[in-house]
């Protein structure tokens, strides 16, 4: 059986078709831009391609999951400006004429960490990414976590101060939420420039203390035995060193097992992605592996 993952982006779509499990054949990375020229030139993709039998696809949200739902398949709520409740697998599933077996985005880069990259083993973790917005998915007692919906890690609500960080935030459903104070779109707007290049230690301190609060946060509630730290804001070499060492202060030391005590424990506990940039697409091709059942 042959089978392709779409990573469906906010920022980017990322294209594959399966070489092998775990591995990628030939794949195609392309903007995200308007809904119908973007899901256009993914089918083009699959059939110059392929073709394939099952395609499986990690979109951004909030997208409705929930199989059987009569919307499934929509982007719903989102911010993002033209995909407010698209619908991106049906034009797939009838210009491919394959099944299409849809989670979050980051769901599948979680999956795609689980099997092949920097969580093998464990049977509960969380895959985060701070990019241009904030989300996280999670493996949780060996199931994709899905539960009401999917985890909507980026609009939980941090601890704000107001003296240190007058920034009202961007979110435009909640303002200050974890997105709209430490997404890259909001260090960009608070700061006046990209994250990626800015070199001034004041943005890492302030966005290692809204990434620690959300983490001890997601600790405290999920139990994870390890946390993936992904997303191009994430790459910033100061960002991890800070981030773990406040979130080893905020813990205070609450939650005494070896795997956040021992020297060099956050280290193990908060990680790079293992399979970088493309976990997500990595994972995409897992749900349709999943789905074929090989
Ligand atoms: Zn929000």
């Amino acid at each position: 059986m042959r089978y392709g993952g779409i990573e469906a982006g906010g920022t980017k779509w990322v294209c594959a078709i399966a070489d092998g499990p775990g591995r990628l054949g030939q794949t195609d990375t392309f903007p995200t831009t308007q809904p119908g020229p973007t899901v256009s030139r993914a089918a083009r993709f699959f059939i110059e391609n392929g073709p394939v039998d099952v395609l499986g696809v990690g979109a951004f949200g909030p997208v409705d999951i929930r199989r059987g739902s009569p919307t499934w398949g929509t982007i719903t709520t989102t911010p993002k400006p033209g995909w407010t409740d698209t619908d991106v697998v049906s034009a797939l599933r009838s210009e491919l004429g394959v099944e299409v077996v849809l989670d979050t985005d980051v769901n599948a880069a979680a999956l795609g960490e689980w099997r092949w990259g920097a969580a093998t083993g464990l049977d509960t973790f969380f895959y985060i990414t701070v990019g241009t917005g904030i989300g996280g998915g999670a493996i949780v007692n060996g199931q994709i976590l899905h539960g009401l919906l999917h985890p909507e890690f980026g609009h939980m609500r941090v601890p704000h101060d107001r003296q240190r960080d007058p920034f009202d935030g961007i979110c435009p459903y909640h303002g200050d939420c974890l997105e709209g104070l430490a997404s890259g779109e909001a260090i960009r707007q608070r700061w006046g420039h990209a994250g990626q290049t800015l070199d001034d230690a004041a943005v890492w301190e302030l966005e290692a203390e809204y990434l620690a609060l959300a983490l001890v946060n997601l600790a405290c509630t999920v139990s994870p035995e390890r946390i993936v730290v992904g997303g191009g804001v994430a790459k910033q070499p100061a960002l991890l060193p800070l981030a773990r060492r406040r979130f080893r202060e905020l813990l205070a030391g609450y939650l005494r097992v070896p795997e956040l005590t021992e020297p060099d424990a956050i280290e193990r506990y908060l990680v790079p992605p293992r399979l970088g940039d493309r976990a997500g697409v990595i994972g995409a091709l897992e749900l349709a592996r999943d789905a074929a059942h090989e």
